[in-house]
């Protein structure tokens, strides 16, 4: 028999408000298994009545080249670890643990240039 693994919104919470896509602060809706984050009570209102602005995320090439500089030492971590410097040959686990430091990293840089309007700001040297 096969199980349906449950999403539970209490482990697994959405990042971004599905009204207006800033950071969802704990508000949560779920309806017919779905579930969309909020900023407030008023997006949560506003998401409840399906209403969406149109925003999309744009990816800043500053960004990324932090993420990558931050990421490098996790990368040449699990390439030792593994004896390969090919990703593809590594355990799918090794692989979620690069790519979600690449992206938590890009999202610790674009939530630093969202609070300081500075798109160069360096927030660690990469040495940790
Ligand atoms: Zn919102």
């Amino acid at each position: 028999m096969a199980t349906r693994s449950l999403f539970n919104p209490l482990v697994s919470k959405p990042s971004l408000c599905a009204y207006c896509k800033a950071p969802a602060k704990g508000f949560v809706y779920g309806k017919d298994e779905t579930w969309f984050g909020a900023c407030s009570m008023a997006h949560l209102k506003k998401v409840r009545e399906g209403g969406r602005l149109k925003n999309v995320a744009q990816m800043s090439n500053e960004g990324l080249d932090y993420a990558i500089k931050q990421t490098k030492n996790t990368y040449l971590t699990i390439a030792k670890d593994t004896g390969s410097y090919v990703m593809h040959e590594w355990d799918r686990e090794k692989r979620e643990l690069l790519f979600g430091k690449a992206i938590r990293e890009y999202l610790n840089w674009a939530n630093e240039q969202a609070e300081t309007g500075k798109l160069e700001r360096t927030l660690r040297d990469g040495s940790d």
